[in-house]
This record gives structure tokens, sequence and C-alpha cells, in this order.
């Protein structure tokens, strides 16, 4: 008899697994809770889907027990990744190393998983509400209100509690004897304290962006800030946003530090900032910033540089200069939370991964029960390497749940 396989969560993680487990003979059904498969594939990218990166070194896959990641991206990596996709037909455009969809249509990847699955026999059953799950004489068991399936292996690949996901992995991982790092959002909007000037909203400019948790650094990355009424955002705050997360909840200090001219040495600021002073030196300061900085950034910098904002620029002394650049070089923000999950991409924490086997996705305490994509204790940057630690993931436990460890 062919051995059956449930699958609970019909996103990337669940199709992948769903796929390589029915060409490997298994029969096959996902569970979905929405009325369609790979919904969430579709906001990807802004649409575009970023499936994966040309970089696929290890720190970008951020992890209670990074080696876990790491050991599974050596199974199933990149290059099994482009191999898949191109078989179903999506050829791959790349944009610095960010991989796309020819198409650049997210859609496209939600259509080639779904008719390959239908085309393997994978039976997808929407809509499907899991009343209760469980494991009874060797067998797994989902009931859902219309239903009860039965299967040798159960693939829980539900997604995190980010942008609206349910949050239903983690409860049902528990109820199965396994053990959650609770989940928080990543990938997410800083919120800066009470102090923070709301004036900036709306300002978007290159920065460098630092965490420090405790005043020591933990996380760095540079691009396009986005100043909120409340926060910070822009893909470089996304990127460090998951350590805030973790060290807000520990109840530990948090604060980043802007560098608003990233490119330039303090030395090279002090010499810009007299440079101006001596061509401009009749200007009042706030006019003297302008054409460096947007305007409503500049009396916000010269009130933390206890400047008048009607100094001629000419007055200014060596050690103004001095106490300027240091609050262009280091614009604090005291961090006070993250957004909430709704606005997360992802979601740190998930299943422990101590309790999965890397290599095969299946759990340590439980035979044939099986974890895949977002649920488990791995996020990834931005930059398509969630997606890709859905398809590795969802490849991996696919495989195993069909009984076997071979591609
Ligand atoms: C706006 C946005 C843009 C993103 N862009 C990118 C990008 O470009 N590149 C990238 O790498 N990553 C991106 N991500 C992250 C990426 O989409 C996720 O990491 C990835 O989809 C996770 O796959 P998954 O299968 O684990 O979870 P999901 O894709 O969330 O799938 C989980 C599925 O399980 C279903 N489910 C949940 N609970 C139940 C239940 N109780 N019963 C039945 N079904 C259930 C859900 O409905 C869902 O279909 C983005 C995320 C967002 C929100």
């Amino acid at each position: 008899m062919k051995k059956r396989v449930l699958i609970i969560g019909g996103g990337a993680a669940g199709l992948m697994a769903a796929i390589v487990a029915a060409r490997k003979g298994a029969r096959v059904t996902v569970l979905e809770r929405e009325s369609q498969v790979g919904k969430k594939l579709l906001a990807t990218g802004n649409g575009r889907c970023n499936l994966s990166n040309r970089d696929q070194a290890f720190v970008h896959y951020r992890c209670e027990k990074p080696e876990f990641a790491a050991q599974a991206l050596k199974a199933f990596g990149l290059t099994e990744t482009l191999k898949f996709f191109q078989e179903l037909g999506i050829e791959v455009k790349d944009k610095n190393g960010y991989l796309y969809p020819y198409s650049q249509q997210a859609s496209a990847v939600a259509d080639v998983l779904r008719m390959e699955a239908l085309e393997q026999g994978v039976k997808l059953s929407c809509n499907a509400r899991v009343e209760s799950l469980g494991k009874k004489g060797g067998l797994f068991y989902v009931e859902t209100p219309g239903w009860t399936y039965e299967g040798e292996a159960l693939i829980l690949a539900c997604g995190s509690l980010a942008h609206g996901g349910s949050g239903d992995g983690y409860e049902y991982a528990e109820r199965l004897g396994h053990r959650v790092i609770p989940a928080l959002p990543a990938l997410v909007q800083l919120k800066a304290s009470r102090e923070w000037p709301a004036q900036l909203a709306g300002i978007r400019m290159d920065a460098r962006v630092r965490l420090l948790i405790e005043g020591e650094l933990a996380a760095e990355d540079t691009g396009e800030v986005q100043f909120l009424a409340y926060g910070i955002s822009g893909i470089p705050v996304f990127q460090v946003s998951r350590y805030g997360a973790r060290a807000l909840a520990r109840r530990k200090s948090v604060e980043v530090r802007l560098h608003l001219l990233p490119s330039y040495s303090r030395e090279e600021t002090e010499e810009l900032l007299s440079k101006r002073a001596e061509c401009r030196g009749k200007r009042p300061a706030e006019a003297w910033l302008l054409g460096l900085f947007p305007e409503k950034l500049i009396p916000v910098l010269l009130k933390r540089g206890q400047i008048g904002k009607n100094r001629q620029a000419g007055t200014l002394t060596r050690e103004e200069l001095r106490q300027l650049a240091e609050v262009i070089e280091e614009f604090r923000v005291p961090i006070v939370g993250t957004n909430d999950y709704a606005q997360a991409q992802v979601c740190t924490g998930g299943v422990e991964v101590g309790q999965v086997d890397p290599e095969t996705m299946e759990s340590r305490l439980l035979p044939g029960l099986y974890f895949a994509g977002e649920l488990l204790d791995v996020d990834g940057a931005c930059g398509g390497y969630n997606l890709q630690w859905a398809w590795t993931s969802g490849s991996l436990a696919g495989r195993s749940a069909a009984g076997g460890k071979e591609a």
C-alpha cells in the first residue's frame, strides 16, 4: 500500500513537501485552512517573489542552533532549488544575486506549484479546519468538521503568526510534545520611545543601521531607512529587527544608532561640515545644511548638536562642528518595541530545532512527524532566504516522509 502523508498547511513549504512526497510515490493530502493554497506567496517580493539568493552564506539564516539550518541547506540548497523550479517551467531572473521568476510574477510560482501538486496526484483540501490531531496505534489522524484523515506520516507546515498567519502550528507541535520558542515579529518596523520626533515621518534616506543591545553592537546593515511617526522602517531596519525583538522580550535595552552619512568617516564628516561653514558662513545653521540632509531633519540634528537654528554657520566652533558630526554619525533611536505580527514578514522563534533531525526534518521525539518552513525556529534575512528555507525544509520533509533520504 502507498504511504499516506498528511500535510497541514498549503503554503510554500507545504506545497514543496507535497510535490516531493508524491513524486516519491506517497499518497499525499494537503489540508489548507484558506480557500486556496499558496496565498501568502502572492504577496512575496512585492508581488514578484524573491524566491532565493545567489549568496547562500549561512549567516543569512538565523536560528538558536545555526548549524541546523546549515546542515539542511547542504542537503537541499540553491542548486537543487533552481533545478526544481526550472523543471516546473520557472526561468529565473538574477538581480544582483536576488532571484525572481523571470516573469516577475509571484502568482507564477504559486500556480506552477499548485499545478505540479495536482499533476502528481496530491489531494488539495482547502477550507479545511483542523479540529484535533494526534497519533493512535501507529497512525496519525487529523480531524476536520467533515472528515478524519489518517496517515503514516504527518508534516506540520502551518507557517507562523506573521502577516495574518494562524500560529496554529505552534499549538499542534506543543500538543504533540514539542518545545516551541515563543514567536516574535521579525523583518518588521521598530518603534522608538516617546521622545521620538514624529515630524520626521516621511523622510527616506540612506543610512547605516547599528542595533545595540545593552550598549553592545548586535547587528548592522546599510540601505534606505524610512522614518515613521513612531519609529523607523526600511530593509536595513528589517534586517536587524529580529535581534531587537528577542532582546526586548528578555527586557534588555535596545538602541539603534543611525549613521546618516554612511559613506563618510568621522574625519570626513567633520571636514565636510567645516568646509560648508567656510563657504556658506553667512547662512543661519538651519539653511546651511540644506542640500545635505532632508529639510525636516535639520532642526532635529541642530537641536541634538545643541546649535541654535539661527546661528551663523561661520561662527560655529571646531568643538560644535565635532559635536554635530557625532550626532550625524550616531543618531540615536531608543527602541521600545516592534510593530505587531500583522506587519511582520516573518517570525523569529518556533519549534525548537534540537528536537528535529536537520537532514530529514523528522521529529526526534515522535517518529513519523515532520516540520517544514517558518514554523521551525529558523528565520532568514530579507533577500529570498525565508522562501529558500521553505523550499529546503519542505523538500527534506516531503522526501523523508515518503520514505527515504535520497533525492
Ligand atoms: C508581505 C511578505 C513578503 C514576503 N516576501 C518574501 C520574499 O520575497 N522572499 C522570501 O524569501 N520571503 C518572503 N516572505 C516570507 C515568506 O513568504 C515566508 O517565510 C514563507 O511563505 C513561509 O512559508 P511556509 O510554508 O512556512 O508558511 P506560509 O507560506 O505562511 O504557509 C502556511 C500555510 O498554512 C496554512 N495554515 C495555517 N494554519 C493552518 C491550519 N490550522 N490548518 C490548515 N492550514 C493552516 C496557512 O493558511 C498557509 O497557507 C514574505 C512574507 C510576507 C508576509
